[in-house]
Order: C-alpha cells, then sequence, then structure tokens
C-alpha cells in the first residue's frame, strides 16, 4: 500500500472521464497550509475557525482575526478556502460564546449559527474581519455557516454575509431538515457542503461523542446516502455546488458513492486526499451513479459497502 500510494500522481481530482472532482483539505491553522499542498490539495473545502480561538478568554478583535486568516489565504494564491463561521456549543465551548456549557443536550443545544440568535455582534466582527483578509489576498474565499436548518436560517447567514462584505456565501447541510429542504436552501445559498458527521449523528439520532453508539456513526448507512442524495438532487437541478466535508470524504469508497449520488468536490484530512484521488480515476461518473444507486437500495451500512466490495 505504501509504495501504492507514492506512485500517485499528485493533480487535481478527476473521474476516469476527467469529470473533474475537485479535491480539497480541512484544515485549522496556517502551519498546515504546505503539507495539505504538498499532497495536492487544491485548496480548502473546510476551515474549522473555532478552533483557533479554543484559548481565548475575550472575543479576538477584528484585527486579530484578520492577522489569523490573511496567514492562512496568503498560502493559497488564486485558490478556493471556504471558512466556516465559529462552530462552538456546550460539548466546544469558547469562552467569549453565551452559551450555557451546563445545557442538558448540547448536540440539540445552541450551537452553530444558533449561538447567535440573540447577540450576532461576535458572528458579525467574524464577517468582518474575514472579508478584510479576503480582500487583501488573492485566495478565492467564501465562507459557510454551520448547523442551518431551513432556508430561513440560510437567508439570514448569505444576507449577512453579503452586506458585510463577502461575495459568496453557504452553507453546511448537516441537519437532516437542512437536506429535506436542499432545493429550497440552494435558491438562496451560493453552495452547500454536506457535514456527514454531524448529519448521520442526527440521521440516526445517536450522539457522536457516545463510544456506546459508536457504530451508529456510519455515514454508509442508507437513510445518510439517500439525504446526500437529495442534497446531490438539488445541486444537480440548481447548478450549484454541493461538497462534503466530513470524514466519509475521506473514504475512497464512499468517495465513489458520495460523487454518483451529485457531490461534486470533497474535502478532507490532507494525508487521505491521495488514496481519494487514486479512486476516483478508477470511476467514470456513470459508473459511480450506478454504484450509488445498488447502494442506496441497501438496508444496511454493511449491505452499502459490499456495492464497492463487488465493484
Ligand atoms: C461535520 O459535521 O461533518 C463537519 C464537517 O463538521 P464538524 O465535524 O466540525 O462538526
Ligand atoms: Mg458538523
Amino acid at each position: 500500500l505504501g509504495r501504492r500510494r507514492s506512485k500517485v500522481p499528485v493533480g487535481p481530482g478527476t473521474l476516469a472521464d476527467d469529470t473533474p472532482i475537485p479535491l480539497l483539505a480541512n484544515i485549522t491553522r496556517a502551519d498546515e497550509a504546505p503539507a495539505a499542498r504538498e499532497l495536492g490539495a487544491e485548496g480548502v473545502g473546510l476551515l474549522r475557525t473555532e478552533l483557533l480561538f479554543l484559548d481565548a478568554e475575550r472575543a479576538p478583535s477584528i484585527a486579530e482575526q484578520v492577522e489569523h486568516y490573511q496567514r492562512i489565504f496568503e498560502e493559497f494564491p488564486g485558490r478556493r478556502v471556504i471558512v466556516r463561521t465559529l462552530d462552538a456549543g456546550a460539548d466546544k465551548p469558547l469562552a467569549f460564546l453565551p452559551v450555557d456549557a451546563a445545557e442538558p443536550n448540547p448536540a440539540l443545544g445552541m450551537r452553530g449559527l444558533r449561538a447567535f440568535r440573540g447577540d450576532d455582534s461576535i458572528l458579525r466582527d467574524q464577517l468582518r474581519a474575514l472579508a478584510i483578509a479576503a480582500d487583501s489576498c488573492r485566495a478565492d474565499v467564501r465562507v459557510m455557516a454551520p448547523m442551518i436548518a431551513d432556508a430561513a436560517e440560510t437567508a439570514r447567514f448569505v444576507l449577512l454575509a453579503r452586506e458585510l462584505g463577502l461575495g459568496t456565501a453557504g452553507v453546511m447541510a448537516e441537519v437532516p431538515s437542512a437536506a429535506l429542504l436542499a432545493a429550497q436552501i440552494l435558491g438562496i445559498a451560493d453552495f452547500v457542503s454536506i457535514g456527514t458527521n454531524d448529519l448521520t449523528q442526527y440521521t440516526l439520532a445517536a450522539d457522536r461523542q457516545l463510544g456506546a453508539l459508536a457504530d451508529y456513526q456510519d455515514p454508509w448507512h442508507p437513510a445518510v446516502l439517500r439525504l446526500v442524495r437529495m442534497i446531490g438532487d438539488a445541486g444537480g437541478q440548481s447548478g450549484k455546488p454541493v461538497g462534503v466535508c466530513g470524514e466519509a470524504a475521506a473514504d475512497p469508497l464512499l468517495a465513489v458513492i458520495l460523487v454518483g449520488l451529485g457531490v461534486t468536490s470533497l474535502s478532507m484530512a490532507p494525508e487521505a486526499l491521495a488514496d481519494v484521488r487514486t479512486e476516483l480515476r478508477q470511476h467514470t461518473l456513470e459508473h459511480a451513479r450506478l454504484l450509488a444507486s445498488r447502494a442506496l437500495a441497501a438496508a444496511t451500512p454493511a449491505e452499502a459497502r459490499l456495492v464497492m466490495a463487488e465493484a
């Protein structure tokens, strides 16, 4: 395997029929960027900004944030960098966010965009800082909001981002309601990125942090795949991009199924890029669609995996 990996050409993600499937990196800090580029990342598909501020006692100033973001954007001239706005909650507490750390059910609580339902000044500052940093760099900066439930929340975020100077604004699809309403959401947002980690947790109603239920946290579950297809179909109909930035994108065999369901880009830990790139090159879009339709018909994750084992 080691030898096979080292032979993989570093180049753009494409299918066997030359359909481009951009392969992007999930990163947090600027010092991860050189390795991501060496491993062939075509940009950043998920910058988890909350991880930059986990130790901050006070909300970072706009100037401090601009400096952080500029350092990252400068690593990707001419490339897309998708920045997720703060996704904190009782489970990933940020000291400066007005979230009740004693919430009984953090996964269903004031997390993601919901943390700014009352006071959105911290979100506004973050978007302002991103707009300033984007203006001063050559990266193709796009923003997206986490934990979006419907089109009304999408509109609230997208309008705010545009008002504050960000041209391209999307949302994460990681709550099942967002998958069910994907066509409405894509009527407003410029793109969606599917967070398969949370989408799986919420579809199967099993806490992703609970070891005893870890087997539920399986994005091969046909219920999850059906929601991905709804989002992929909405993407196809609207002509807007649909990415995946959850762990599922890093599984080479599942990546093929995701593409067959209508996903147009994949973002993952940089170490996973080579194997995903190699696998995608084995399949045409038509073949990926056929495999995806078989996986959708499965009754269990194990049955869905068999589709690729037998491909
Ligand atoms: C996800 O939910 O799939 C995702 C990418 O976001 P996070 O893992 O940070 O919740
Ligand atoms: Mg998530």
